[in-house]
């Protein structure tokens, strides 16, 4: 029976009245979406709420992740755990979420993505914030969780400017001072150097409106930053706490879900410190499972929220399930 069939013929007292649909009448409103065609993904945008904070976890899109960029993993075991996680090897895309929060009077992103920075799989950000119906100069605090071009090459406009034209940038001042200090990169591989020119275009098209922290800062608004070090100097996570509820924005503390959950001892190419980062990953990964914390990860598959689980020598992530009302 096809659905139109089906809707004229269902009793006016049985489903057709209890959903509200009127028999004969043409779902137009589908047609007028300006996301229609099939080739192309709808908006990804998703809603949590942590206590009265809003968060919007906003996409930016993905970038494929190989075993030749991971440190302290055999390709075997790199094909195997892929292969249990039902991922093509080869293929495997980590995403790259960024997060508005709404909270009290503010609207504050947390990282701002690629913009055209890293090939047409990113840069999506501006895009899913429209489709979540925010505006970029609504944005009073840009927080980034460190500075490498996956975080905030999205933080200028095509003609170097500030996107979020009206927003503080507020960074670890540990990161501000690795990125801007030339000594660090005196003879560093081209691609640190990239890094570091993007990072310090950010910091000045932000000019005196960037903000910096130190350490484990009240940033107000229920949001506390965290040092995780070793994947950058300056590495920070964002605590968000209301009420009773919290919810630990940890950034890069995993780039590549299917592995490093359960051999949290792989490093990435990317580490400033890999040992140290390795060690940060471990301690954080302890303190989120102990207490049952909720987490949002730059690199966790989109929306990027999950709980984390102790399992055997390792540990398993439980995605987050669709909240359904805020
Ligand atoms: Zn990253």
């Amino acid at each position: 029976m096809h659905r139109r069939q089906f809707l004229s013929t269902a009793p006016a007292t049985g489903l057709a009245a209890a959903t509200g649909l009127v028999a004969g009448t043409a779902p137009a409103r589908a047609q007028e979406a300006p996301w229609a065609p099939p080739g192309a993904q709808v908006p990804a945008v998703q809603r949590f709420t942590v206590g009265d904070i809003t968060v919007t976890a906003i996409c930016d899109g993905s970038l494929v992740i190989g075993h030749d960029a991971l440190i302290g993993i055999e390709k075997d075991a790199f094909d195997s755990l892929m292969t249990d996680a039902f991922q093509d090897p080869a293929a495997f895309p980590a995403a790259v979420n960024t997060f508005a929060i709404q909270s009290g009077d503010e609207t504050i992103m947390i990282d701002a993505g690629t913009a055209n920075a890293m090939g047409p799989s990113l840069g999506q950000m501006a895009a899913n914030l429209a489709a979540a119906g925010i505006a970029p100069d609504s944005v009073t605090r840009l927080i980034a969780t460190h500075l490498h071009p996956d975080h905030v090459a999205g933080a200028l406009t095509g003609d170097g400017g500030a996107f979020f034209r009206n927003a503080e940038l507020a960074v670890s001042e540990t990161e501000r001072a690795f990125w801007t200090d030339e000594a660090n990169f005196t003879g560093a591989p081209e691609m640190m150097q990239t890094f570091a020119q993007l990072a310090r275009n950010v910091l000045s098209a932000y000019g005196d409106r960037v903000a910096p922290f130190s350490g484990e800062a009240e940033l107000g608004r229920g949001l506390t930053a965290m040092p995780l070090p070793g994947h950058t100097p300056g590495h920070s996570g964002i605590m968000l706490s209301s009420g009773d509820a919290s919810l630990l924005i940890w950034a890069d503390i995993v780039h590549v879900t299917p592995v490093q959950f359960a051999r949290p001892d792989v490093a990435i190419g990317f580490d400033v410190d890999p040992e140290q980062a390795v060690a940060t990953r471990r301690q954080i990964l302890d303190r989120v499972t102990a207490d049952r914390l909720m987490v949002a990860g730059s690199h966790i598959g989109f929306p990027g929220m999950a709980h984390v689980v102790a399992d055997g020598e390792g540990y398993r992530m439980v995605p987050a399930g669709w909240q359904y009302t805020l």
